[in-house]
């Protein structure tokens, strides 16, 4: 059992370093057939990487996050976000929850990549994110699913126009993730990556010692991050956090 659990995460972690890999090559205009076939390496050195240093995590983790030959830093970004993507695929298995989620959870990871690179996300992507959470959506329509997102949208909207907070892309990513959650679920998502991405920047101001003003963080890794929690214990956490008020 341990080994299929075990090839369902590496399975996940798989999948996304090849896309970091092939997110990474569109950027940099890598042409076809070499954004597929090209072996990856070193962004310093140029050197080649070998199995051990590809492999997902565990190679991160053997060579210590470092290029063996040059010592140039890799991003904590790589190993984090494969670890993402092999304990969603772990969940999914373990979970009876509808597979089209998964295609979310994909697209969550590649506007995470860019917001994480650039800052911001490309708008057509957002775009095409939203018509399949409508898609989603209108496969089983609740109408209150509607009634949160619209409401949060509308007040970080009016936020924005007075000291702005978020990205516009943002407030449409959390748009698409409400209606197809439930509005207990959608208040999880919505805390949930307000507080992983304000545990990030204190660490940033902790351990890097940035100043709190320039700790300026992408919130799409955040909400996905909390869009993975609320759709498999949503509920659950939303129910004993009600308890715990004594409501
Ligand atoms: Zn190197």
């Amino acid at each position: 059992m341990i080994i299929i659990y075990l090839c369902i995460f590496f399975l996940g972690a798989s999948v996304a370093s090849f896309l970091n890999a092939t997110l990474y090559r569109i950027d940099k205009k890598y042409k076809y057939p070499e954004i597929i076939t090209k072996n990856s390496h070193c962004e310093k050195c140029k050197r080649q990487l070998n199995w051990i240093e590809l492999f997902p995590i565990f190679g991160y983790i053997l060579i210590r996050g470092k290029c063996s030959s040059c010592g140039n830093k890799i991003p904590l970004y790589y190993p984090l976000s494969e670890m993402f993507l092999g304990i969603s695929f772990l969940l999914f298995y373990l979970y009876t929850t509808p597979l089209i989620y998964i295609l979310v959870i994909l697209f969550l990871f590649i506007l995470s990549y860019y917001d994480n690179i650039y800052m911001a996300v490309s708008k057509n992507m957002v775009h095409i994110f939203l018509v399949l959470c409508c898609l989603i959506f209108l496969i089983n329509p609740n109408i209150y699913n509607l009634i949160a997102p619209l409401v949060l949208s509308v007040i970080l909207i009016v936020v924005n126009l007075f000291k702005k907070s978020f990205g516009m892309g943002d407030i449409l990513v959390l748009g698409g993730l409400g209606i197809i959650l439930e509005y207990s679920q959608f208040l999880i998502l919505f805390w949930g990556g307000i507080i992983f991405a304000l545990l990030y920047s204190l660490s940033l101001v902790l351990f890097k010692k940035i100043n709190i003003k320039k700790a300026k963080v992408p919130m799409i890794p955040f909400f996905s991050l909390a869009f993975l929690v609320s759709i498999f214990w949503g509920d659950i956490l939303f129910n004993s956090l009600l308890k715990f008020l004594g409501m």
